[in-house]
C-alpha cells in the first residue's frame, strides 16, 4: 500500500515526486532524463538511485487536468495502480480543484519531424502549433485485443474514454508480470485481462477501443516528462513506453527539432475540465 499526497507547488516547479518514505536524496524530478526504466511502466530515479515506478497513470492525469506544478508526496516506490486507468487520479485532481498562476505556460513546440523505428515498431512526432494529437495503432496476436487504431486531439475531444481505459494484459502473462515486482497484486480489479478469446473481467470492456486508448492514455503521461507540455501530432505504432522515452530523447538531442515558448493566445485546457469549473486550490 501507498500513500500519496499532492502538493500545490510554486511556478516553475514542473513535477517533482518526493519519497517521504527515505530520509536523504528524497526527490525525483519527473522528467525523461530520469527514467531508469520503461519496461512494463514507467520509473524514474535520482542520482542516489531513490527511485517511483508506474507514474505513467498520474502522470496522464497530471496532464489532462492541467497541472504544471505539483509536489508528488509517496511513501513507497510504486505508484498505486488504482483500477488500471487514470479515472481516480483526475477525479481527485478535480475535486480538490486548481488554481491558475501567473507566469505563462511554456510549451515545447516541434519544428520537424522526430521519428525512431524498431523493427515493425515506430513513432513520430510532427509540428502542430496550436495542441497534441496522438494517433495509435496496435497489434496484437490475440483475437480480442487483435488490430486497434485510435486517434485523439488532447484539446478538441472528449477524453473520458481515454483516461477510463484500463492498462490491459494476457493471462498468460500474469506470472512474469508478478516476477518483475510489478503491479503487485495484479488481478481483474486494476486490469483487463485476456485470455484466448476472453476478457476475464465480469463487467468487460468500457468501450470498444480500450486497449488501443490505454496506449494514448500511456503516451500522454510518458509525453508529460519532456518537462512541459509538447505541440505536435504523434503517431505511434505498436510502441510503449521505452519507444515514447526514446522520442523524447531524440527530440532534446538536436536543438533544430524543437523551440520553447511561451504560449497566452490559446486557452489550452481540456474540454471535460471546462465543463466542471474548477478554482480552488489542489490539495488532494
Ligand atoms: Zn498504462
Amino acid at each position: 500500500m501507498a500513500k500519496v499526497t499532492l502538493i500545490p507547488a510554486e511556478e516553475n516547479t514542473g513535477i517533482i515526486f518526493k519519497r517521504t518514505d527515505v530520509k536523504k536524496n528524497q526527490f525525483i524530478k519527473a522528467e525523461y532524463k530520469n527514467v531508469s526504466s520503461a519496461q512494463l511502466c514507467t520509473t524514474i530515479s535520482n542520482s542516489s538511485g531513490v527511485s517511483v515506478s508506474t507514474i505513467e497513470h498520474l502522470m496522464a492525469a497530471i496532464y489532462i487536468t492541467g497541472i504544471d506544478n505539483l509536489i508528488v508526496e509517496i511513501d513507497n516506490n510504486e505508484v498505486p495502480i488504482m483500477d488500471g486507468s487514470s479515472s481516480d487520479f483526475i477525479e481527485i485532481i478535480k475535486t480538490a480543484g486548481t488554481e491558475e498562476q501567473l507566469k505563462k505556460r511554456k510549451f515545447v513546440k516541434i519544428c520537424k519531424e522526430v521519428n525512431l523505428k524498431d523493427g515493425t515498431k515506430s513513432i513520430e512526432i510532427k509540428p502542430n502549433n496550436f495542441g497534441l494529437s496522438i494517433d495509435f495503432e496496435l497489434s496484437y496476436e490475440n483475437q480480442i485485443i487483435g488490430n486497434q487504431k485510435n486517434k485523439v486531439d488532447f484539446y478538441k475531444d472528449q477524453l473520458k474514454d481515454i483516461y477510463s481505459s484500463r492498462t490491459f494484459c494476457l493471462y498468460k502473462d500474469i506470472e512474469q508480470i508478478k516476477k518483475a515486482g510489478l503491479a503487485k497484486g495484479g488481478s481483474l480489479d486494476n486490469a483487463i485481462v485476456v485470455d484466448n478469446d476472453k476478457v476475464l473481467n465480469p463487467s468487460g470492456l468500457r468501450n470498444k477501443n480500450e486497449f488501443v486508448n490505454h496506449k494514448i492514455l500511456d503516451l500522454c503521461g510518458d509525453m508529460m516528462l519532456s518537462g512541459s507540455r509538447v505541440l505536435g501530432n504523434v503517431s505511434c505504432k505498436e510502441g510503449g513506453h521505452k519507444m515514447t522515452i526514446g522520442l523524447l530523447k531524440k527530440i532534446f538531442e538536436e536543438s533544430s527539432n524543437f523551440v520553447l515558448i511561451d504560449l497566452e493566445n490559446i486557452e489550452l485546457i481540456t474540454k471535460d475540465l471546462k465543463k466542471s469549473k474548477i478554482n480552488l486550490s489542489a490539495t488532494a
